[in-house]
């Protein structure tokens, strides 16, 4: 029976980032860790869960720790920069404008598709020896010992594990089993995305813009593009899903009007449920769960990925720690420390997100009003401003 020190299950932004992390980690003796990925999809990119037609905004922070987990020079080439981001209100004077000059750094942050970084992460995964990458493969039933998990899988091989991470999305096998106690609340609205071409080139520039209908984000693209997400009832995003292109493009024109001239072509639309779904302790006897599996949220102020993310740093630096002085990397001591650290973080950004999810996506008068009084004193205040711009950032 393989012994694996840690096991993935699941490769999307989160597992494979980890993977990937962990790979370069080494013992004392200079030995390096033993690591499976398990990932239910084939490794075809044309229909990859992880890997679909979404564009992710990375905020400046993220690139920091992609950097140190040695991933960012690869993705740098994948990644469009955003010097600068516009946050305004349909129909009222409020807004806000921040730029990657004011606050000296080279972007604000960076938008990645997630379909070409996909294709590379799995290179960089097949590349390492000691990294097994199954697929396409489940897990079909584990259990958890005192000393170790053991894990019967979909072709009916069983192996063991020091520590099962769970990164299988929101609806994880993992978390499903341990039937951990979670929070589920129900947005009331569904995200529209697609990509966007317009006659004004986006020069680098993000808008964040809040409709009666819900808030709708344009990230700048490679070659010009836009990648759109519009949040609205699920009527509305039904709505505009049937639409033709010309439809679309005109209620989208309308909503957002001619900050990039006109809109041009649409590429193919693509819709999601928008929930918040959150696990207050995402860990339990040697499994950690990560990414959209410990918490999906909404993509109003893009942090999904961008939370994913520095629990995935935090772990690999955890683990670091107890390679280093011999501990156990499933014990409660390391797992403990690690989730210690990271619940201000996470319940942190499900409130705030859950909170401009709700405010910015109201129409009742006195929210409305508030919110663009908001933005206006975000706009005369830079001590303000310059706290939202750090936060976009990703700043701690
Ligand atoms: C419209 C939209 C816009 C967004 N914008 C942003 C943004 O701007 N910035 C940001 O930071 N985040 C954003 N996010 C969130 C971001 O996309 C996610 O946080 C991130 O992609 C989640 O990755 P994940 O690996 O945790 O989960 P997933 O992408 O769900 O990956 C889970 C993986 O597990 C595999 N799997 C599932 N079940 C099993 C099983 N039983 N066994 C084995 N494998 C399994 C799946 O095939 C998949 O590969 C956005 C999300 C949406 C919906």
């Amino acid at each position: 029976m393989t012994h694996y020190d840690v096991v993935i299950n699941g490769a999307g932004m989160a597992g494979a980032v980890l993977a990937l992390g962990l790979a370069d980690l080494r013992r004392p003796d200079g030995s390096p860790l033993a690591i499976a990925v398990i990932e239910a999809a084939s490794p075809d990119f044309d229909a990859h869960p992880g890997f679909d037609a979404r564009s992710i905004a990375l905020a400046w922070h993220s690139r920091e720790r992609l950097e140190r987990l040695g991933l960012w020079p690869g993705m740098a080439t994948l990644a469009t920069p955003i010097t600068g981001i516009q946050v305004s209100d349909r129909g009222h004077f409020g807004r806000v404008e921040m730029t990657a000059t004011e606050y000296r750094v080279p972007a604000l942050g960076y938008v990645v598709e997630l379909a070409p970084v996909g294709q590379w992460l799995y290179r960089q995964m097949s590349g390492r020896p000691h990294l097994r990458l199954l697929c396409p493969a489940r897990i079909t039933d584990f259990t958890q010992h005192a000393g170790q998990v053991v894990l019967t899988l979909d072709d009916g091989s069983v192996c063991t594990t020091s520590l099962l991470v769970a990164a299988d999305g929101n609806l994880s096998r993992v978390r499903q089993q341990l039937s951990l106690p979670g929070r589920r609340l129900d947005y009331g609205q569904s995200a529209v995305i697609a990509n966007l071409e317009s006659a004004e080139p986006h020069r680098g520039r993000a808008f964040e813009r809040f409709t009666p209908g819900g808030p709708l984000a344009l990230l700048p693209m490679s070659q010009g593009r836009s990648s759109l997400v519009w949040c609205a009832a699920p009527e509305r995003a039904r709505a505009l899903m049937a639409m033709d292109d010309n439809a679309f493009l005109a209620a989208l024109q309308q909503e957002f009007g001619y900050r990039l001239g006109r809109f041009t072509r649409a590429g193919q639309r693509h819709s999601y449920p928008l929930v918040l779904d959150e696990l207050p302790r995402p860990w339990h006897h040697r499994v950690v769960l990560l990414g959209n599996a410990a918490h999906l949220l909404h993509p109003i102020a893009g942090q999904g990925f961008n939370l994913g993310l520095r629990d995935v740093a935090a772990l690999v630096e955890h683990l670091a720690q107890a390679l280093a002085g011999g501990q156990d990397l499933g014990s409660h001591e390391v797992l403990s420390a690690y989730g210690r650290e990271r619940q201000p973080d996470q319940a942190g950004i499900v409130g705030l997100t859950t909170a401009l999810a709700l405010l910015f996506s109201s129409d009742h008068p006195a929210l409305a009003a508030g919110r663009n009084l908001g933005l206006m004193a975000m706009a005369a205040c830079p001590s303000f401003k310059s706290q939202l711009a750090w936060r976009a950032m990703g700043k701690r």
